[in-house]
């Protein structure tokens, strides 16, 4: 059974604490992620709106890490596609990819820092952090759309087999992105809006337009985007209201685990996932439904974007 979790900020804190993936000291170590059963990690590059250095600087710092992390330990493996996942999943391993949280993270270089986060291994690109930048507009500061560089990055991505991310993106820039998408686009870690309202979650517009590109919306566990009662039943809503207005095939998980959020009651780290798929059984979601949650459909949206990807 593959468990993807879609966010996890796991690399920051491995960086600011100095501990390698088996410490328990994260949310997100790798014997918690075995207890709960996620198998394909994706571990999120993340520049700070103000870091020493420069945010490329912190970037290629988070990357290098996780990359001593990855030679260090036999039961980590960097993988590149569905495919690759898999395998590596069915030979015990737990499979990473990166994400890189904000496009800030290559200001400077643009599609070319693309490119070279690419071949390292980077699948996720997203466009936003808490801030606007010279590519696209966040939900928290009321920012536009796509700028040009935007447009061509985002074009960029999707040449190269890049999952678009608009988590943290303001609503402008999620529809456009939307409508000009050539594969599917995802939000990895961000909750619905009708259920809660808050500016990091989603209006049902966005779902749908998410939704209509073949896209996932990874469930973020961070109890203020949660809402009341902040539990296991609150992250099960929002799965629900996902499903209601964009298809089951539109539901995944991204935690959030490690990235300074207040875990959902009872649910302190992602040792216990186990108990969101025993709500979604208890309210009547099939096995499958659930399987698609837990990872089969994000590798449907990583694959179709691998197979739009020109060489
Ligand atoms: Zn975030």
């Amino acid at each position: 059974m593959v468990q993807a979790d879609l966010h996890l900020d796991t690399p920051t804190q491995v960086v600011r604490k100095q501990v390698g993936l088996g410490d328990d000291v994260l949310e997100a170590s790798l014997g918690r992620m075995r207890a709960g059963g996620t198998n394909l990690a994706t571990m999120v590059l993340w520049p700070p709106q103000k870091v020493a250095g420069g945010w490329e600087a912190h970037v290629e710092r988070l990357l290098a890490a996780m990359e001593t992390q990855d030679a260090a330990l036999a039961e980590v493996e960097l993988v590149r596609s569905p495919e690759q996942a898999r395998a590596s999943i069915a030979a015990g391993r737990v499979a990473m990819l990166y994400a890189l949280e904000g496009a800030h993270g290559i200001d400077k270089l643009g599609v070319e820092g693309l490119r070279r986060l690419h071949a390292r291994g980077l699948a996720l690109l997203g466009l936003t952090w808490s801030f606007s930048n010279r590519f696209a507009g966040s939900s928290a500061d009321g920012g536009g759309g796509l700028t040009p560089a935007g447009e061509e990055l985002v074009d960029a991505a999707q040449r190269m087999g890049v999952l678009v991310d608009v988590s943290h993106a303001s609503k402008a820039t999620t529809l456009e992105v939307c409508a000009r998408a050539k594969a599917p686009v995802i939000a990895s870690h961000s909750d619905a809006g009708a259920v809660h309202a808050h500016a990091r979650n989603l209006s049902d517009e966005e779902i749908a337009c998410i939704a209509r590109t073949g896209g996932v919306i990874g469930l973020n566990l961070h109890r203020p985007f949660l809402g009341k009662p902040g539990d296991v039943t609150a992250i099960a809503a929002h799965a629900e209201h996902l499903r209601a207005v964009g298809g089951v095939g539109v539901v995944a998980l991204g935690s959030d685990f490690d990235g300074m959020i207040t875990p959902p009651v009872g649910l302190p780290h992602a040792g216990h996932l186990g108990q969101v798929w025993e709500e979604l059984h208890r309210r009547g979601w099939s096995d499958e439904e659930i399987r698609g949650v837990r990872g089969e459909n994000f590798l449907r949206a990583w694959s179709a974007a691998l197979g739009g990807a020109s060489p």
